[in-house]
């Protein structure tokens, strides 16, 4: 790996009790080239702009995916990262979908552990707070032919996260809009797939609900995801969450909210979740919770929900009552080493690994 430090820390300028996400990028990023049909070597340098023409066929044509991760720090000041290798293996998922080159693991790997290290400083302590982390991959030929690039850049940035809590929300159950079709990249995580997602959710907002709950988009009846996140549904004492297909992503979170439900004895059922099923256990009062999962915020508790037209209420369950937010507890626990770990799912950053790399 080439390795180029920053001369000038911004590190001061960041004050890690009061920030909010997305203000800050730490000093340094990981980047990596691709062309002639190889992957060049990877190099750490100050995080800045790139130059890029608009003809750059990533604008064009959108072949680009992403990844979204974190990185925590302990009591100790430790720092750790969780599940790496599930989002190594489904950026090359991602990147197979869009016709780009898979990336090697010592790239995706090794430029993260070096980047966490050198940049360990960023990463805030205290309740909730963690470092963001984005390893992206695009196209970087310029053309305007209608074909698969010959140029892509791999890149690793990351930036301050915030405070895990967000407020129950509202959601909308879409009957017409999709987030994934049969055949499509909903399973990737596609660039593009946020894209068509603004607009829908705009329309929502305007009708005053903050998300869209997806239906399929044969018959809008059963349920895909939340957002930009999956979705889980509690009737009576057992949970529910749609399987993985080609229109559902596979969430790191998802896969380990179910691992931990079933290790608390909590009934865990991965079947298809049809909305006359929820708006009938609505009806006879043992629907008790609806929410959604993902890296950025763990958990976002829904408190209601529309349906065609028609608004309905969820229960408000205290912390210890609510499934949601005792399986987002024993997440955080492990994700920070505040509880044991015996999935084997932590993986502890050690000092000075560019001095390895
Ligand atoms: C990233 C993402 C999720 C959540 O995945 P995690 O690995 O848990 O962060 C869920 N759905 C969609 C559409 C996503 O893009």
């Amino acid at each position: 790996m080439i390795i180029q430090k920053t001369e000038n820390s911004r590190i001061s300028s960041f004050d890690p009790e009061n920030y909010s996400f997305g203000d800050h990028f730490t000093d340094h990023m990981i980047i990596c080239e691709y062309e002639n049909g190889a992957w060049g070597e990877a190099k750490l340098m100050p995080y800045g702009p790139l130059p890029f023409s608009p003809s750059n066929m990533a604008f064009n044509y959108g072949q680009a995916c992403f990844e979204g991760m974190k990185a925590y720090k302990d009591s100790s000041d430790e720092v750790y990262l969780f599940r790496v290798n599930k989002n190594f293996e489904r950026i090359n998922k991602s990147a197979k979908r869009l016709a780009m080159p898979e990336i090697p693991e010592e790239v995706f790997v090794g430029g993260l552990k070096a980047l966490m290290d050198i940049d360990r400083a960023w990463i805030p302590t205290g309740e909730g707070k963690s470092l963001y982390i984005r390893p992206l991959i695009f196209a970087t030929e310029e053309g305007l032919k209608a074909r698969v690039s010959n140029k892509y850049m791999f890149a690793i940035v990351a930036a301050p996260a915030t405070s895990y809590y967000s407020a129950p929300v509202s959601v909308k159950i879409s009957d017409y809009y999709s987030r994934a079709a049969s055949g499509g990249v909903g399973f990737a995580k596609a660039a593009g797939n946020y894209a068509a997602s603004f607009y829908p959710t705009q329309l929502a907002n305007d009708e005053g609900y903050e998300q869209i709950i997806w239906t399929d988009d044969s018959t809008h009846e059963y349920f895909e995801e939340s957002g930009t996140m999956n979705v889980f549904v509690r009737i009576g004492n057992t949970i529910y969450t749609p399987p993985t297909s080609e229109k559902i992503l596979d969430g790191v979170t998802r896969d380990s909210f179910i691992t931990l439900a079933k290790h608390k004895g909590i009934d865990v059922r991965v079947e298809p979740i049809a909305v006359k099923d929820v708006l009938a256990a609505q009806k006879d009062g043992s629907l008790k919770e609806i929410w959604g999962v993902g890296t950025a915020v763990v958990t976002t508790a829904f408190k209601s929900y529309g349906y065609q037209g028609e608004n309905f209420e969820l229960p408000v369950l205290s912390e210890e009552e609510s499934f949601a937010l005792s399986l987002k507890k024993a997440l955080v626990d492990i994700q920070t080493n505040a509880a044991e770990d015996p999935f084997g799912w932590r993986e502890k950053v050690e000092k000075d690994v560019l001095q390895t790399v």
